[in-house]
């Protein structure tokens, strides 16, 4: 029996975890198109902004591999799948059988229709270690002292951040009307943009950029509006993509991501999915959709580990949540909180100075929450999204200053200390 991974990112790693805990004896192999394996991509913007170190990035090291008797074989793209055949087709070549296969091969990132884009150096978009490297080389070596960030979600505003450590003088340029328009409502995404302006970063929204001009590396930027930027140095951040273009042929079900069932089975047999490669019920709406965070690839290569290896185990579905510093601001987004009063939603808020906090419910069970600056009660709110917890008993105290255990329902107060809500967070 051999076990194929595709990917090593926290879905593969996890998967791999689950199949040794079952079964220590039949072969494990991991293929992956990056030369770094087991490192932490959320921290990439931490070592470009010179925040953490390298001997910090990895969550799972060489010594991990070799003590579950992995094989590796790294700086390996794979290009098709036969699955008739439980077969792997490499970029070099290489054909890999396989028994079991699990693709966790994650997101890769988007980039729009910009004229004068092929040829030019200074252009870089931000997922992956290696893409790090490039970045800071390249303000290494050509003393770069400005920057364009195209995108104002998490990832761009994250490279924002490391830049600005750099010392750069960073220009966000954001197609929406707001930066953070998925994950924060229109007053979180105020407080931060404050705050970004405060420190010298410029942002500017409903624009985009629509061609470059260099000779052989990045000098100057038109933005749809006409507006020019003399630049050296363009990031693009508009969004990531289930990387899934290689099984286009492979008879596997793909609407947007990888189609999978809660076993995290695909549409063929003995071929699992795991990851932000694909899609799978958003616990909220009840929608099919990709949560690309952490946790979830973490729950769901756990779940597809134990499956191909036998012991049953199933992944309920996801919310999405994120927590991160932005401008030297804490922020939480936990489920669905761009949300209106006016299709049936209910909104409570609480706002001092840049102190925000905002609690959405439907039928007095809470949907979602944003924490701006204070964001103390996050692990609670989400336990009770994850929970479904009616708190019309406790509803007028959600956004107290001193909210806490003591309010919630004996029953949810158990489940959290013994850890029974934690399982869900993973
Ligand atoms: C800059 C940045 C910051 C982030 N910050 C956060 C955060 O704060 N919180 C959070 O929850 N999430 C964050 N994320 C998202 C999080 O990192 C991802 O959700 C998570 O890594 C997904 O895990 P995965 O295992 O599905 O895929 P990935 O981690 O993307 O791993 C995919 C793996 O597949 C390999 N691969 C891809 N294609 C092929 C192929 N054809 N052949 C072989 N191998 C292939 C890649 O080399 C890689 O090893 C961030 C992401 C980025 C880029």
């Amino acid at each position: 029996m051999r076990y194929v991974i595709v990917g090593s990112g926290p879905a593969g790693l996890s998967a791999i975890e689950s199949i040794r805990e079952v079964d220590r004896d039949n072969e494990v192999l991991l293929v992956t198109a990056e030369k770094y394996v087991g490192y932490s991509k959320p921290l990439i913007t931490y070592l470009l902004g010179k925040m953490t170190e390298k001997s910090k990035m990895f969550y799972r090291t060489e010594e991990f591999l070799k003590e579950n008797d992995v094989s590796i074989l790294p700086e390996t793209k794979i290009t098709g799948l036969a699955t008739e055949d439980k077969l792997l087709f490499a970029e070099n070549g290489e054909k890999i059988e396989y028994d079991k296969l699990l693709i966790a091969t994650g997101g890769r990132p988007f980039i729009s229709e910009i004229e004068g884009l092929k040829g030019q150096d200074g252009i870089f978009t931000f997922t992956t270690w290696e893409d790090e490297e490039k970045v800071e080389n390249y303000i290494k070596e050509n003393k770069i002292e400005d920057a364009i960030v195209l995108g104002g979600g998490l990832i761009g505003l994250k490279t924002t951040e490391a830049l600005m450590k750099l010392g750069l003088k960073v220009t966000i340029i954001e197609l929406s009307d707001r930066i953070l328009s998925v994950t924060f409502d229109r007053k979180a995404s105020e407080i931060i943009t404050r705050a970004l302006k405060k420190e010298g970063c410029e942002v500017i929204t409903g624009d985009t950029v629509v061609r470059v001009k260099g000779k052989k590396r990045i000098s100057k930027i038109t933005l749809k509006s006409g507006k020019e930027i003399n630049t050296q140095l363009l990031i693009i951040a508009i969004g990531v993509k289930p990387n899934v273009e290689f099984l286009e042929d492979s008879g596997i079900d793909i609407n947007r991501g990888i189609v999978v069932n809660e076993k995290m089975e695909t549409s063929v047999n003995d071929v699992y999915a795991a990851g932000d490669c694909t899609e799978f019920l958003d616990l909220i709406d009840g929608q099919r959709k990709t949560i690309a965070i952490w946790p979830v690839a973490v729950s769901q290569g756990k779940v597809a580990g134990y499956n191909m290896v036998g012991k049953d185990s199933k992944y309920p579905g996801g919310i999405p949540m994120n927590s991160v510093e932005l401008a030297g601001v804490p922020t939480v987004s936990v489920g669905h909180t761009n949300l209106i009063e006016e299709n049936g939603f209910e909104v409570l808020t609480f706002e001092n100075k840049d102190t925000y906090k905002k609690i959405v419910l439907k039928d007095n069970k809470i949907v979602g929450a944003i924490l701006v600056n204070n964001i103390d009660r996050a692990g609670i709110y989400t336990g009770l999204i994850l929970q479904r917890i009616d708190v019309s008993s406790f509803k007028n105290k959600l956004l107290d200053e001193n909210f806490g255990f003591v309010y919630l329902p004996r029953e949810f107060r158990k489940m959290m200390l013994e850890g029974d809500v934690k399982v869900w967070l993973e």
